[in-house]
């Protein structure tokens, strides 16, 4: 007992760093200071060693574009086209729908999910996005409504946040292991609540919802915030949270990123809640 505890140890402890790659380089958001954010955030954990893809600026010739995204246990994207920037090239393309299907791990983080509207193996990926002319065409809503998940295939347009503010996330799936032991309710602090998402949500499990009141501009809808997808063998952890280096300094976005990107990595997650976790009625901003 004792030596299998020891050996338990030795593994947790000389086991080799996981290897993320988080992919840059074009977004309508300011990646150039959220990426060294999610660099520290990961690497804190001592579970990951992150290195980074930056694409060519917009404009640019992207052709050569090409990570080797399987040297990688997660890809974690803050890239996003939104307003007339690059799609990868189409041997990019393939190769991370190849990546993922045999088991890569994938994190689409906040504006990630407006990318490639039509790359349908991407939005199969990230289930549901938002902008770029998305519309019943790209598939339905999801909402979480009377205690379940809806699918909702009324005609409209995807993709859409009201004003900025701190929003209470509450966990709707409390086994599994990226949210589990996490308070039912935490507040996360200001950030956009995306709503109104769509996509073709196959495969695909909402881990928590945020409430999108009407009041600051919402739906009056339990909206998507915390999503995971089966897409071939690859897992992938969505998460709406994340527009600036505000919003990802709470404690909430940090813990749920890094628990997030170990499942991704493994199908497990090893990390305890700390002591700092937000709860219902405070916020925790590090
Ligand atoms: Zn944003």
């Amino acid at each position: 007992m004792r030596t299998a505890l020891l050996l338990a140890f030795a593994c947790v402890a000389f086991a080799a760093p996981r290897k993320v790659l988080i992919v840059d380089g074009q977004n309508n958001h300011k990646w150039q200071e959220t990426t060294p954010v999610m660099k520290k955030i990961l690497e804190d954990t001592g579970l990951f060693q992150v290195d980074v893809a930056t694409a060519p600026p917009k404009g640019a010739d992207i052709s050569a574009f090409r990570p080797k995204f399987k040297d990688y246990a997660v890809v974690l994207s803050n890239y996003s086209d939104f307003g007339g920037g690059s799609v990868w090239p189409e041997q990019t393309q393939r190769d991370f729908e190849e990546y993922v299907r045999n088991g890569g791990g994938f994190v689409s983080v906040h504006a990630a999910d407006n990318a490639f509207p039509n790359w349908l193996e991407y939005n199969k990926m990230i289930a549901i996005g938002g902008w770029m002319g998305r519309d019943e065409k790209s598939g339905p809503y999801v909402r979480w409504r009377n205690g379940k998940i809806e699918r909702d295939t009324t005609p409209g347009k995807g993709g859409h946040h009201g004003r900025p503010h701190e929003y209470k996330v509450a966990v709707r799936d409390t086994k599994h292991p990226i949210v589990k032991g996490l308070p039912a309710e935490w507040m996360h602090a200001k950030d956009e609540l995306y709503d109104s998402l769509r996509g073709p949500a196959e495969n695909l499990a909402v881990l928590a919802t945020a409430y999108s009141d009407k009041s600051t501009g919402g739906t009056g809808e339990h909206e998507p915030a915390l999503m995971t997808i089966s897409y071939g063998k690859g897992r992938v952890f969505h998460t709406i949270l994340g527009h600036d280096v505000p919003a990802m300094q709470c404690a909430g976005f940090i813990v749920t990123l890094q628990r997030g990107v170990e499942w991704a990595a493994t199908g497990k997650v090893t990390q305890k809640v700390p002591k700092d976790f937000p709860t219902a009625g405070k916020l925790s901003v590090r």
